[in-house]
């Protein structure tokens, strides 16, 4: 596809989750807030399937994982001790002219502004971190930060599971949430925004076993892919980058980004890190409380390492949204439709009556409607409009099956039309066997 029509879009997936409920600018009755973003309804129900999946894929599925839920605010040790306090930052610039901020490894020319080409000032690190204050008085003690990553909040926790589970290496624990930097350059829709979702694996690994620590790796590598083909990502627009050593973050001893082809560029949706024992380390010497492992066969005690696998919540939603955004033309005309993967789509049923002013349709279809509601919860109600536009509603939002009740339903066969988003075909389904013949399809 050529730029223009790649960055057209980018500007359509974005109107379209504007106009149709699933992401909106945030504050935006007041002008907005950069780089903070709203999910709406469709939003909300696709971002929460996903992380069910996970959740499901990854910690429910699993014997060796433990699901923890860390605060977000933590005493500022815990920043100081991973080493966020003094260097999670961004080299910035400022153009001496317009006062627009930069980060310099995104500008092509060092040299002078991309806006105004104005004369750059000399290069800064900008500390990411959003500082605040917890309590009443304000004062160096009282400093805490939103949490960057929901990595420490994990690490902080490892002495509290391993005591209370007393689980055997290799485990991991695994956890959701927000994370918040204040990015010098929020751009590209929810890409890259200030706050977001992650979520992410510590994995405890016992490192005396070097070829098993690598299998491992391997092995989560491995999965990070799986979730992205379960989710139905096209494979041909993942990539798997080795980082270099120069580019490492300071505690990884190898990592792999997994880029994904966004309208705007191939760029790093998911990320691993061998972090080894870096943080629980830190926190041990930082804290003085051990955060060591016995291993009761050998009876060796030491500091496991660490595999982390972490996934972005907002970057997988919009990859997922510029695959899934499909144009054609259906019965002579133009369509846009959302080929979501059923098991993730917002809406997995409609169901219309064909007339909306023929009480005994509406209530044959609300029969119908309330049924398949129970079984499949995210299921709606359309009696608006002709059929040829509610079709056209459903697939702007993804939804897999539309279900027509008609005449013929309460006359005939007691049976619906079920009309497929992709292929448009139409077949009759009986009303006894509906809720088994879309279990099958809904996955
Ligand atoms: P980048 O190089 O793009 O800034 P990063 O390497 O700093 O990303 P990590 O610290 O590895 O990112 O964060 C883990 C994951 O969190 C990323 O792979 C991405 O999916 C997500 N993520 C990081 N920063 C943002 C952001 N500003 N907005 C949305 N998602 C983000």
């Amino acid at each position: 596809m050529s730029e223009k029509a790649e960055a057209s879009v980018m500007e359509k997936v974005v109107a379209l989750c504007k106009r149709r409920g699933f992401v909106y600018p945030g504050s935006e009755i007041y002008g907005g807030l950069s780089g903070t973003w709203d999910y709406g309804p469709h939003g909300v129900a696709l971002k929460q399937n996903i992380k069910n999946l996970w959740w499901k894929k990854f910690v429910t599925d699993r014997e060796d994982m433990f699901g923890v839920d860390a605060a977000i605010l933590m005493n500022q040790k815990v920043w100081q001790a991973s080493g966020h306090a003094t260097g999670f930052s961004d080299p910035l610039v400022e153009c001496k002219k317009c006062k627009r901020r930069f980060r310099t490894d995104q500008i092509p020319d060092k040299t002078k502004c991309p806006e105004c080409e104005g004369v750059l000032g000399e290069e800064r690190q900008f500390n990411m971190m959003f500082k605040t204050h917890v309590g009443a008085t304000e004062g160096e003690t009282s400093v805490s930060y939103l949490r960057p990553e929901t990595a420490q909040g994990m690490f902080v926790n490892f002495k509290n599971v391993r005591d209370s589970f007393n689980p055997r290496l290799p485990f991991g624990l695994a956890q959701i949430g927000k994370a918040f930097r204040n990015e010098i350059a929020p751009r590209d829709f929810t890409f890259r925004a200030r706050e977001f979702e992650q979520m992410e694996i510590e994995y405890f690994v016992d490192p005396r076993d070097t070829k098993k620590v690598t299998e491992l790796f391997d092995a989560w590598f491995e999965s990070q892919l799986a979730f992205l083909t379960d989710l139905g990502l096209s494979t041909a627009k993942i990539h798997k980058i080795e980082v270099p050593a120069s580019d490492r973050a300071h505690y990884s001893k190898r990592s792999i980004d997994t880029e994904f082809d966004f309208p705007f560029g191939q760029k790093e949706l998911f990320g691993l890190a061998y972090r080894t024992d870096y943080d629980l380390k830190a926190h041990t010497d930082s804290s003085g409380v051990d955060l060591s492992y016995y291993d009761e066969e050998t009876k060796e005690r030491f500091i496991p390492h660490c595999i982390e696998p972490t996934f972005g919540v907002d970057r997988l939603v919009l990859a997922i949204l510029t695959d899934v955004y499909t144009e054609d033309t259906m019965g002579d005309e133009p369509r846009v439709y959302l080929k979501f993967k059923p098991s993730i789509a917002p809406i997995k049923v409609a169901v219309f009556p064909l007339l909306k002013n023929k009480p005994e349709l509406v209530a044959k279809a609300r029969e119908v409607f309330t049924m398949l509601k129970k079984e499949f919860g995210s299921v709606m109600f359309d009696d608006n409009g002709n059929i040829g536009k509610r079709y056209r509603r459903q697939d702007e939002i993804g939804t897999p099956f539309c279900i027509t009740v008609d005449f013929d339903t309460i006359e005939k066969d007691q049976a619906v039309t079920v009309r497929d988003r992709d292929s448009g075909k139409q077949e009759r389904v009986s009303i006894t066997e509906l809720i088994a013949s879309l279990r099958g399809k809904l996955v």
